[in-house]
């Protein structure tokens, strides 16, 4: 992540991340559940301006790209309020500090909500970044990260600076993976979202969990043939059971040239791997012309 400093503002970009891989190992007893996850950041992001205030309060507004969401029934429904992780990530830093500052924080969103993409954990990261650095609190990577782990299982991921990781434990403990390549792909929103609660509660957890160690090794040998072949989701079953558009979604990527496809995180949002940018675009404009939802194109950054 990136802060940038233009007049009074702070502008940083909050990326969305696509799940390669996706095991749910079992149920913990605090609720969560242990998991082992690649994740890909990619340069399909928000943007959040920060401005000092002269109150002491912590001031959010949500613009949304395109149409704006209905009420807050719409899948893209984002509060403003206390229940936005940007606040909640803006006042546990402001605790952990012992400051009174106020802030305004405007928050452009490009990420889909409700997708599987991680678009309000990546605010959350976005934000304890910048405010570390606005409010002067020198807070190290570990540090911002056990305040990360407390906003939800995939903060961590954003702040860490691999864009490619391996995610254990709830999705917080992390190890770095070097891809020689650019991973270039072609995403879907269809018109509904999913809950990642409801899916994780309809999921069972295998008895024999798979590993992501093959993925792993290819993605590090760049091997992308072989890496599709490996990419696996267990919350996909119980997300299609819950949700039709997703079948849907599998049915048009398999008629598509794609290297491998599959639902990110718990899902709605479908992806497909592509060989290069122009495969991606050329795959996007045929899902456009299906009109089954949203579509972006996107890769891992350079
Ligand atoms: P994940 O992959 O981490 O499960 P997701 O992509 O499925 O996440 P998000 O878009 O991150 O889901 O958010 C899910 C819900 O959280 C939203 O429907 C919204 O009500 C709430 N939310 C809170 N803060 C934010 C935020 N900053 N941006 C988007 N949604 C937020």
């Amino acid at each position: 992540m990136r802060l940038k400093h233009i007049d009074d503002n702070w502008v940083v970009h909050a990326p969305a991340k696509l799940n390669l891989f996706l095991e749910v190992i079992g149920k913990r007893a605090d609720g969560y559940h242990d998991i082992e996850t690649v994740m890909a950041a990619v340069d399909l992001h928000d943007t959040l301006v920060f401005r000092a205030t002269s109150s002491d309060e912590i001031v959010l507004r949500c613009h949304h790209s395109g149409s704006h969401p209905a009420g807050n029934s719409a899948p893209d429904f984002v509060p403003e309020g206390s229940e936005n992780l940007v606040v909640r990530a803006a006042e546990l830093l402001r605790a952990q500090g012992k400051l009174t500052s106020g802030i305004r924080i405007d928050l452009f969103k490009r990420i889909p909500a409700a997708a599987g993409m991680a678009g309000g954990s990546s605010n959350a990261a976005a934000s304890l970044f910048a405010l570390n650095q606005l409010w002067n609190l020198r807070l190290d990577l570990t540090e911002l990260q056990q305040l990360a782990s407390q906003l939800g299982s995939d903060v961590s991921f954003f702040l860490s600076p691999s864009p490619l990781a391996l995610c254990q434990g709830r999705g917080e403990i992390l190890r770095p993976i070097h891809s020689p390549a650019r991973l270039h792909f072609v995403i879907v929103r269809p018109e509904s979202g999913l809950s990642t609660a409801l899916v994780y509660k309809h999921c069972v957890p295998e008895p024999n969990p798979r590993g992501a160690e093959g993925l792993i090794q290819s993605l590090q040998r760049g091997d992308l043939k072989k890496a599709c072949e490996l990419m696996c989701n267990s919350l996909q079953r119980p997300a299609e059971l819950l949700n039709s558009e997703i079948h849907r979604l599998k049915a048009a990527f398999s008629k598509l040239p794609v290297c491998g496809h599959m639902m990110t995180g718990s899902g709605t949002a479908y992806f497909g791997v592509c060989q290069n940018r122009l495969q991606a675009m050329t795959a996007a404009a045929r899902l456009k012309a299906w009109g089954l939802g949203r579509v972006f194109v996107a890769a891992s950054p350079p």
